[in-house]
């Protein structure tokens, strides 16, 4: 028996722990204490991150679809059948899923294999249904898209204002450093539609309807200005915009009154959150997609960016804006450039400079894919059914939209366009069912590699047993169909570490960074520019990435939602995560011990609304939006908002994403997961 340390390959923390290897088989999860980031403390995904490994269902051979029925194949007929059909189409005709939940290396590979091999600009990644937003709303403030503290600095708050995310049942591990930060005496503020286990821990509790998320900040900052609670100095030295953000801030539609109106939240609680915030003398925004999945995400995570900028709490212990990442490796899979407007370390795609960079890095002899902005997954969805043709063939590794994107109804017309489709996962998912070859992949215990976690801390996984059947690493099944396209001396690696090698040498924030030095239990966090660099674990310390340094604070309006409540379709839906389950359920769904617990979706309403409509606990009802509807067993409960319910997006049987809307945010192109209208009937 034989100990391997890694990395949880769950939420973004980056939580690592000991696999428990028998007889080259993995059995379990062991503590590992020597672990920066939960000191070995974990979750239960983490804890039962072994189950799904050698679960029954895992794929083990290739997949060919013949008359509507997959059959196993060899490699080298699935790989021929591949590179034949990629090599037939134009540059721009196919498109490529990349993933959050693979490592830096099968990302990069994904990335250089799009623009290089395919040469398509279209290549993007789930981030684009989370934290889009972040990317886009920091870089714009700030001048980078990424959480400003570490995690193990949020213990050493004096406030802690969580909004929009459910820390201690999605991020287990980061709920702990702000018990930690409270048992030293810091307030914890809760902001959310949903009384949740979060929120029994906060000491001031705002519940605030959901999508109105800037009117309640807009209103926090109007409070904070009046009493002259502003950090003065800080905004003088190190920030732009102050009398843009005032003159919006300080208009009649935020005063407390009026903010009380549009949030549903007393006056007097959010001007003690305001008081509380502005002079705890270091205070922490913690938010996650509660913030981002609106057709507001940007101006939401820059309001968040105005209040920490105002408040002077942003490059000190104990402050920041922490976005918290949902999957493992979501800032990683970003930061490799898997989005369609950047090369790795977001560089841009149309800067003729890092074209040139790429072009001469990788030596493709045919070029690479032109230096111009591919399409979001999300509006790819929308081109796949509104310009039938423009996209023919689909390479999706590791993602599985058709539980993760919006109106899935939509999602399936958009699949079933294509010409050819390629999933590549551990498992037969929901998307899969609709591919023309699947091909087997190796999971997070059975590979070398790196993931980044939402603190920019970039950590190893390390193999622990050998893949079931014939399934094969990510990056190296990408390696197999270059090499069949004739591109073999394009993709020369022999070991992760070679990829990441390569991929270091083409980007800034991670050029410092070695096998060897992510080898140490506090790994670095990026910026690391050279070998010498220690890392980075808090940014903006004296500047901000700006072009003069300085942080750019902006005036936010108040929007609605796109979709508000009427009289047709009356209460607000929300979505989000249990304790219990992740993502689309590919993983959790194949743990005993995770499945028990929570085997199927629920609704979550109002005590007072459920008695309206004759609804009793665990009865099962139908939800109706204009884009579908599910069954589902009712959870009545006071806990939540009166006029909202809640589903958890976790369950293919009574899948949250039939109902939601495809709105997008028009900058991050994120749909808005949190709010649409939905009505509840009573079966
Ligand atoms: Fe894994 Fe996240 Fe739980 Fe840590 S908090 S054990 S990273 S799921």
């Amino acid at each position: 028996m034989k100990y391997v340390q890694t990395t949880c390959p769950y939420c973004g923390t980056g939580c690592s722990f000991n696999l428990v290897v028998d007889k080259g088989i993995v059995t379990g999860v062991a503590p590992y204490q020597r672990s920066p980031v939960n000191e070995g403390k974990l979750c239960p995904k983490g804890t039962y991150a072994h189950e799904f490994i050698n679960n029954p269902d895992r794929l083990k051979k290739p997949l060919i679809k013949k008359d509507g029925k997959f059959v196993e194949a060899s490699w080298d007929e699935a790989l021929k059948l591949v590179a034949e059909k990629f090599k037939s189409y134009k540059p721009d005709e196919c498109a490529c899923l990349a993933s959050a939940r693979v490592s830096n290396e099968d990302n990069y590979a994904m990335m250089k294999f799009a623009r290089g091999v395919l040469k398509t600009k279209h290549i993007d990644h789930c981030a684009r249904l989370c934290h889009a937003s972040t990317v886009a709303g920091l870089a714009n403030i700030f001048g980078s898209g990424a959480m400003t503290n570490s995690i193990g600095d949020i213990a050493e708050s004096k406030c802690v204002f969580i909004i929009g995310s459910n820390t201690f049942e999605c991020h287990p591990l980061i709920g702990r450093r702000v018990m930690q930060a409270k048992a030293k005496g810091a307030k914890v503020i809760y902001a959310d539609p949903r009384y949740t286990p979060t929120g029994k821990q906060a000491d001031l509790y705002l519940q605030f309807r959901s999508g109105t998320d800037v009117a309640l900040l807009n209103g926090m900052m109007q409070e904070i200005i009046r009493n002259g609670w502003e950090n003065k100095e800080f905004i003088q030295n190190r920030c732009n915009g102050f009398d843009e953000l005032k003159k919006e801030v300080m208009k009649d539609d935020y005063s407390l009154e009026n903010v009380s109106k549009i949030t549903g939240v007393p006056a007097d609680k959010i001007k003690t959150a305001a008081e509380w915030f502005a002079k705890s003398g270091a205070s922490a925004i913690l938010y996650s997609m509660g913030i981002t999945q609106h057709t507001t995400g940007v101006d939401n995570v820059k309001s968040c960016g105005n209040l920490q900028m105002l408040t002077g709490n942003l490059g000190r212990p104990g402050t920041g804006v922490n976005a918290l990442r949902g999957q493992n490796n979501v800032q990683g899979a970003c930061d490799m450039g898997c989005l369609p407007v950047v090369y790795t370390a977001y560089q841009k795609v149309i800067d003729e400079a890092a074209q040139k960079k790429f072009a001469d890095g990788w030596k493709f002899p045919d070029g690479i894919a032109k230096g111009e902005n591919g399409y979001e997954v999300t509006t790819l969805m929308n081109v796949l059914t509104e310009k039938p043709g423009e996209i023919k063939c689909l390479y999706i590794m590791g993602e599985n939209p058709m539980i993760s994107d919006p109106d899935l109804t939509h999602v399936e017309h958009a699949l079933k366009t294509l010409d050819f489709l390629v999933v590549q996962d551990i498992f037969l998912n929901e998307t899969a069912e609709f591919a023309d070859v699947v091909l087997p992949a190796a999971c997070y215990a059975e590979k070398d590699g790196t993931q980044t976690s939402t603190e920019r801390r970039v950590q190893m996984w390390r193999k622990a047993q050998n893949p079931p059947g014939e399934a094969k690493g990510d990056w190296e099944i990408i390696a197999s169909i270059a090499a069949k396209m004739g591109y073999g001396a394009q993709f020369p690696w022999k070991t992760s570490e070679d990829v990441f090698n390569e991929m270091a040498s083409l980007t800034p924030s991670y050029a410092g960074m070695t096998y060897e030095r992510l080898n140490r239990p506090e790994a670095l966090h990026w910026p690391c520019p050279t070998t010498d660099h220690p890392g980075t674990p808090i940014l903006h310390t004296e500047k901000f990435g700006m072009p003069d340094g300085k942080g750019l604070m902006t005036g936010i309006p108040f929007k609605w939602p796109q979709e508000v409540p009427d009289s047709e379709y009356p209460f607000v839906l929300t979505t989000g995560r249990s304790i219990w389950q992740w993502h689309t359920g590919t993983m959790t769904r194949r743990s005993a011990s995770l499945e028990r617990e929570e085997p199927t979706g629920w609704v979550e309403i109002n005590t007072e609304d459920a008695k309206k409509l004759g609804i009793a606990d665990k009865e099962k009802v139908k939800a109706k939006t204009r884009r579908g509807e599910i069954t589902i067993p009712a959870r009545v409960t006071p806990d939540i908002m009166p006029g909202v319910v809640f589903i958890p997006f976790h369950y293919a049987e009574c899948a949250a994403n039939v109902l939601t809307i495809n709105a997008l945010d028009p900058i991050a192109k994120i749909p808005e997961s949190k709010a649409c209208a939905v009505k509840i009937e009573k079966i």
